[in-house]
């Protein structure tokens, strides 16, 4: 068994949160163990809660068609979330669901090992560049540690606001090349800050 297999199976009986006990799957993430990108999303909704899944739901079939965009497919990626259960009733994820689950998405980091983090959404930027306004920050990119942070706006969003299609269009079809260049991009000064991550 993998790693990463045994951590799906620690995740699956993790029980620190409240909503927790409602799940009807954990949704721990999926994808290439040795995938170069690993896209973090917020947290799995009904369709994610019900087959276990990382975007299975509309978001996630935009996502596919994103990926497709440059030529990837969900398979050749990793897809994981700020938290793995589902919070009822679609609402944000609390900071202390987030606190909870962040030594689950840290394992996953350490294991997959991607050469680039793509986050969806605020509450994913928020754990990577805390205090940035994603309407800022998307479609930039920072290198620290060797591993590239790409933010982009969540799919969800983009899928609802005409006005943002566009930008997480176009902040998608700039992945390959910072991959690409990866070697020639300036390490960033400041040390990534771990994880003061509610400031959304
Ligand atoms: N939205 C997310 O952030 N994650 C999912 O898995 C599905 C929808």
């Amino acid at each position: 068994m993998s790693a990463l297999s045994e951590l799906y199976e620690e995740i699956a009986l993790c029980l620190k949160c409240e909503i927790a006990k409602y799940r009807t799957k954990v949704v721990p993430g999926e994808g290439a163990e040795d995938a170069d990108i690993m896209f973090i999303g917020e947290a799995p909704g009904w369709y994610e809660d019900q087959q276990g899944r990382p975007f299975v739901g509309p978001a996630g079939l935009y996502l596919d068609k994103l990926l497709a965009s440059i030529n990837l497919k969900r398979e050749q990626v990793y897809i994981a979330n700020v938290i793995k259960c589902r919070p009822q009733g679609n609402r944000d994820p609390l900071p202390e669901e987030i606190h909870n689950c962040h030594r689950w998405l840290e394992r996953q980091i350490e294991l997959i090992h991607p050469r680039m983090i793509v986050t969806l959404g605020r509450y994913s930027m928020a754990m990577f560049f805390p205090g940035k306004s994603i309407s800022k920050i998307h479609g930039t990119a920072q290198k620290r540690d060797n591993v590239i942070y790409y933010a982009m706006y969540h799919p969800a969003a983009a899928l609802h606001q005409q006005s943002l299609r566009q930008a997480i269009e176009d902040d998608m079809l700039k992945i390959p090349s910072f991959l690409a260049r990866a070697e020639s991009i300036t390490e960033a000064k400041q040390q990534p800050q771990q994880l003061t991550m509610f400031e959304v």
